[in-house]
């Protein structure tokens, strides 16, 4: 006899017979290093939240060698958008993150839908009624709220009630000719402590009479989140689990659901949810922080990663962490269980620092054709070297662009404040064969005294109407001829006592 065979498909095999699974799956956790996943539902777009979520996850699978999946939970179909689900991936993608198994790449722990899952449910199910860890339950969520009040009345603990819940069979034979479809609740331990030594907070536990006997599957016969959700991670081999303290309560659930089926649990850690920059929770039914928006706005991916990166995690190098820095450095007992703010100055930050350090060869596909029709072709490149520095959005390089290549007078002219004469030398070395900033700063000094700032400040705003901006010499590398001696021409007083 050797070794077991090595599991292609350890949620086939459960299809075949739960028990092979429940060995099958054994053996496939203890093969495998780490696996994370991702498993947001396809509800709306990805906010920055989750994406930290995800990347957290994808950094404790990549840094151990391990596998990181992605799993969409869309029991709850009623509220998938559509394209959802596509834009989720996209996003992913778009964010660096690359995944071993997803609902567009199957793999041996697929399918990575839960809506193609539903016989794992079923059969899981089954077993947990078998065991006696599952019953129906005709009770409606109105007369459950009454109870609970009726409880709170009486000075008792608000708890779901096992025994009330249970109606006379005479009644539930009515209900269900009624057309009335059970919901099926687990049968939660009522004594004892359910605990776990969490991967950010250390040991943790909670009484088990807090679980109650939560719904496992709806009247519709979908499965409720918490049952799925703990389903798939064991049957898919998952070791590891970052998510929301939202979760929390959820957790001593699950584990008590794995343990009625036998089967392994993942280890969870619970991070301190995303606020906003006023400290109010970030969501993603608010549009305005989605990451598609981050991405539209031209934000660097790399940017956002290490925005996100920073947001809980400490790191030894305090500049731009590459993906596989963040991979090779990310450990989760290292996480902060402080509150943590999303702060918009810091994507700003990131995004300088991730622009500064962009390969010169991508430039042109991050600031969009847009941003660069009106330059000649042969120049691109030089345009986008001279301004990168200068800017932190596709739409500005698209101002400078409006600015260096439009048209060759600016109008309304800048208030330069120059000293008398100086453009007119300026002007007059230019055509005389002056190239760059620095002769025409020569023939300046030479014809009115003035140098340094007192020269280079009026040129600049006489060129490009701002204060601030490329170095000189590249922008005199760039700029068509014509228009700098436009610009320049635009600030030559008529000489005293000259005609109109
Ligand atoms: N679908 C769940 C959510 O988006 C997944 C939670 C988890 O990571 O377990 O909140």
């Amino acid at each position: 006899m050797g070794l077991p065979t090595p599991v292609t498909g350890a949620a086939a095999a459960l299809r075949s017979t739960g028990r092979v699974a429940i060995r099958a799956v054994r053996y496939h956790y203890a093969l495998m290093s780490i696996v994370t996943r991702f498993a947001p539902s396809p509800t709306g777009r990805l906010h920055a939240g989750n994406l930290r979520t995800a990347l957290f996850n994808w950094c404790l699978a990549r840094g151990a060698g391990g596998r990181f999946l992605l799993r969409s939970e869309d029991t709850d179909v009623a509220r998938e958008g559509q394209g959802d689900l596509e834009k989720q991936l996209a996003d992913l993608a778009w964010f660096g993150l690359d995944w071993d198994g997803g609902p567009d790449r199957n793999a041996p722990e697929g399918p990575f839908r839960q809506s193609e899952r539903r016989e794992l449910y079923r059969e899981a199910l089954g077993h947990l009624a078998e065991t006696g860890h599952a019953y129906t339950c005709y009770r409606t969520e109105p007369e459950l709220k009454q109870r609970r009040a009726e409880l709170r009345r009486r000075g008792l603990p608000p708890r779901y009630d096992r025994e009330w819940a249970q109606l006379p069979h005479a009644e539930i034979v009515r209900r269900r000719q009624a057309g009335q479809m059970p919901v099926i609740r687990f049968a939660a331990p009522q004594t004892g402590e359910v605990g776990w030594d969490d991967l950010v907070r250390g040991p943790r536990s909670l009484p088990a009479a807090e679980i109650a006997d939560f719904i496992l599957a709806r009247s519709d016969g979908s499965p409720g989140f918490l049952f799925a959700n703990a389903v798939d991670d064991a049957l898919m081999g998952v070791t590891h689990v970052l998510r929301g303290e939202d979760h929390l309560v959820n957790t001593a659930r699950q584990l008590v659901i794995l343990e009625a089926l036998g089967q392994p649990a993942p280890r969870y850690g619970h991070m301190p949810l995303l606020a906003g920059e006023d400290g109010t929770k970030l969501s993603k039914r608010t549009g305005a922080m989605s990451v598609g928006s981050f991405r539209d706005a031209g934000i660097l991916p790399l940017a956002f990663a290490n925005t996100l990166a920073r947001l809980g995690h400490p790191w030894e190098a305090p500049g731009l962490l590459s993906m596989q820095d963040m991979a090779a450095g990310f450990d989760p007992a290292r996480l902060t269980t402080a509150a943590q703010r999303f702060d918009m100055a810091q994507v700003g930050h990131w995004q300088r620092a991730a622009l500064d350090a962009l390969p010169a060869a991508d430039l042109a596909a991050w600031a969009g054709p847009a941003a660069l029709e009106g330059v000649p072709a042969g120049l691109q490149e030089k345009f986008l070297e001279a301004v990168r520095h200068n800017v932190l959005r596709p739409a500005e390089v698209a101002e400078w662009q409006a600015i260096l290549f439009g048209p060759p007078t600016l109008d309304p002219p800048p208030d330069t404040a120059a000293a008398p004469g100086l453009f007119a030398a300026a002007l007059g070395a230019w055509e005389a064969g002056a190239t760059d900033h620095r002769q025409l700063a020569a023939a300046v000094k030479d014809a009115v005294g003035v140098g340094g700032k007192q020269f280079f400040k009026p040129l600049r705003l006489a060129l490009t109407g701002r204060t601030e901006g490329p170095d000189l010499g590249a922008l005199f590398a760039v700029m068509p001829g014509d228009t700098i001696r436009a610009r320049l021409a635009q600030h030559v007083q008529p000489a005293p006592g000259a005609e109109a």
